[in-house]
């Protein structure tokens, strides 16, 4: 069996593409909601200048009748949530979380952005985009709940929408007096570049999204990594061995019963160490333990921090003799190291309990566990630094 020594890096993602701003996942609800209400007000900040600027470079294709209750829809919304921005700013003083504020952003963002496309007929271009974005952002900084609310006044107004182009009570993208396209079958000019405009925007606050969702993935891997590994020693904590325990057990079930291997690993007199040296050199040589036992193991193995200073190692495909072998080499590797701590040179050993299933006592993990810490027991009786092997029989080394 050959060890493999690249063990794969586990933990955070690299990813970090605005670390100049504290992340503001970390940030209390209210804030959060003001950061979200900053970016909503892009939409009437970038819409008015930008139908102005329409209205210069392509001149009579907007019907004014329809554009100044549009802009007054926008003015209308840059006030509201200046307003509840202005307030939002008094009540964190006071509360952490102000529910109304972060549905209000969310749903006049929806009514806006869907209205804007209702008139300018690109329910499906832009628009289409801006909401994308929007639910990325809106996702990465909002409360599920109040988003799924959102959601559903998107809904209402898209129904009351359809229902009023079916029966054409207003005409298709009212907004717009002549086609897109000009009487030479090109696109008008200013149309082209205003709506670029708008699509670099969407963009631009697209990255910033993905940069906000880059950060959600990086705190869900640090989680699981706090949930999963042993802060000390780096190897999979007694939770996680188990979860994997339980999946190999049973995959091994289904391939027809093919071996897993379970090696228990206790260091001896491992309190003498600590009251010699105190607490912190016994942390190093837990570390230094660990760190052979990682190396020792294949790509597939699982090690983990069974206890204090006790270690499980969890070996699929391997039989209770070749695992003997294993231990026997990590048994080696271990008492031919020396840690140094504050000028000691401190040596250890440790002793190892062999157990492998299937087995006519080994059914389930638990009786695989049990079996090999009673093998580990048995090392212990019988002189430390040794492997003992379920059923006694096939003791290795000393
Ligand atoms: P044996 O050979 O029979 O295993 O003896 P031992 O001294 O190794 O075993 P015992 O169970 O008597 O003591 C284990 C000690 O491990 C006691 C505990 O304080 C220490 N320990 C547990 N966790 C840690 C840790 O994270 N760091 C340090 N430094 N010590 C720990
Ligand atoms: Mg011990
Ligand atoms: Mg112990």
């Amino acid at each position: 069996m050959q060890a493999e020594h690249s063990v794969e890096p586990r933990g955070r993602l690299a990813v970090d593409p605005i670390n100049w701003l504290s992340n503001p996942l970390d940030w209390r609800p209210i804030d959060r909601v003001t950061l979200l209400a900053l970016l909503v007000m892009l939409v009437p900040v970038i819409s008015v200048p930008s139908f102005a600027l329409l209205t210069v470079l392509a001149p009579g294709y907007l019907r004014p009748e329809w554009l100044w209750p549009l802009q007054a829809l926008y003015g209308l919304h840059f006030v509201l949530l200046v307003g509840f921005m202005l307030m939002a700013a008094r009540k964190r003083q006071q509360v952490d979380d102000w529910p109304a504020y972060e549905v209000f952003v969310c749903a006049s963002f929806m009514v806006v952005v869907l209205t804007t496309g209702f008139f300018t007929g690109t329910h499906f271009g832009e628009a289409l985009l801006l909401n994308l974005v929007g639910i990325l952002i809106v996702s990465a900084l909002g409360t599920i709940r109040r988003l799924i609310r959102t959601f559903y006044v998107g809904c209402g107004i898209l129904a009351a929408f359809v229902l009023i182009d079916l029966m054409q009570v207003v005409p298709a993208a009212p907004m717009l007096a002549k086609p897109l396209v000009g009487s030479d079958g090109f696109f008008v000019t200013g149309l082209v570049l205003v709506r670029v405009m708008i699509c670099l925007v969407a963009i631009g606050i697209a990255r910033l999204a993905m940069s906000a969702v880059a950060r959600w993935v990086e705190r869900e891997n640090l989680y699981r990594e706090m949930s999963s590994i042993d802060g000390l020693t780096r190897v999979s904590n007694r939770r996680s061995f188990l979860e994997r325990g339980e999946s190999e057990l049973s995959r091994a079930r289904r391939f027809a019963d093919s071996p897993v291997a379970c090696i228990m690993v206790d260091l001896d007199h491992f309190k003498k160490i600590n009251d010699t040296y105190g607490h912190h050199a016994g942390d190093q040589v837990l570390v230094k333990a660990s760190g052979i036992l990682q190396q020792s193991r294949r790509q597939y193995d699982e090690v983990g921090r069974y206890g204090g200073e006790e270690f499980a190692l969890l070996l699929p495909n391997t039989t209770a003799t070749t695992a003997a072998l294993v231990a026997e080499r990590i048994r080696s590797t271990i008492a031919g190291t020396a840690v140094d701590v504050d000028g000691h040179r401190i040596h250890m050993t440790a002793s190892f309990g062999v157990a492998s299933y299937p087995s006519a006592d080994i059914q389930c993990l638990n009786d695989l566990l049990k079996a090999a810490d009673k093998a580990l027991y048995e090392a212990k009786e019988t002189g430390r630094n040794k492997v003992c092997v379920m059923d006694a029989e096939a003791t290795a080394s000393t």
